[in-house]
């Protein structure tokens, strides 16, 4: 049984899939908190339903894009039976995991867009540095980042772990505490060979629920 704590169809707002209508699948519940977060709601609550039960709902919405997210869908057991079922059912699937978890036992057919949390979150003691090993050229590394001193953090660890070999590596700014064109121009300084990614779905909806 997962425990879930919502279902709803809008745009892509992150990763390289940005744009391209997905269904989305909210698991409840986090082990982290990221001074930042933004789905602190996905915290607690929700509905428990079995693997067959969301993929029933997820059908209705005729999509073939399903991004699983949270909290932070591995800390439920029955996430990867979740998330191979979708695969096995046909669905173009993502994951998206903050980076604390081990992430090499999900389905290899789904795409991995995995957090690595910058000093400015409180969680960077968290991050597991093995998951890199497990990533491959399908998956995403996402750095989410609020200050300077986030991002010079993130420029290190770019050279040094060469994230770039691994697969593509998106920086984003923390909305309301690092301007994005200040971001911008870092990177194009720098000549960093990332993605720079604002969140869609926010510039849309704000921060509205199932959006
Ligand atoms: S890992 Fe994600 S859901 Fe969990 S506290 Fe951090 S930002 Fe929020």
């Amino acid at each position: 049984m997962l425990r879930v704590n919502e279902i709803f169809h809008s745009i892509q707002g992150e990763s390289t899939r940005v744009g391209l209508p997905t269904v989305f699948v909210r698991l409840t519940g986090c082990p982290l908190r990221c001074a930042w977060c933004d789905s602190e709601y996905a915290f607690s609550g929700g509905e428990s339903l079995s693997v067959d039960e969301v993929l029933a709902r997820v059908a209705q919405f005729g999509c073939r894009q399903v991004c699983v997210t949270g909290g932070e869908p591995l800390a439920q057991k029955d996430s990867l039976a979740l998330l191979q079922a979708f695969c096995v059912a046909g669905y173009d699937v993502s994951l998206e995991t903050s980076g604390a978890l081990d992430v090499a036992a999900v389905d290899a057919r789904v795409s991995r867009i995995m957090d690595i949390k910058a000093p400015d979150s409180g969680e960077s003691g968290k991050n597991r540095w093995e998951n890199l090993r497990a990533l491959g050229a399908h998956d995403e590394i996402k750095c989410v980042l609020a200050s300077r001193e986030d991002y010079e953090w993130a420029k290190a660890v770019l050279a040094e772990r060469r994230l770039t070999d691994i697969c593509p590596v998106l920086f984003s700014p923390v909305q309301g505490r690092l301007d994005p064109a200040q971001l911008a121009e870092w990177i194009l300084r720098d000549r960093l060979p990332v993605r720079f990614q604002l969140q869609l779905h926010k510039i849309l909806w704000g921060n509205e629920r199932g959006r």
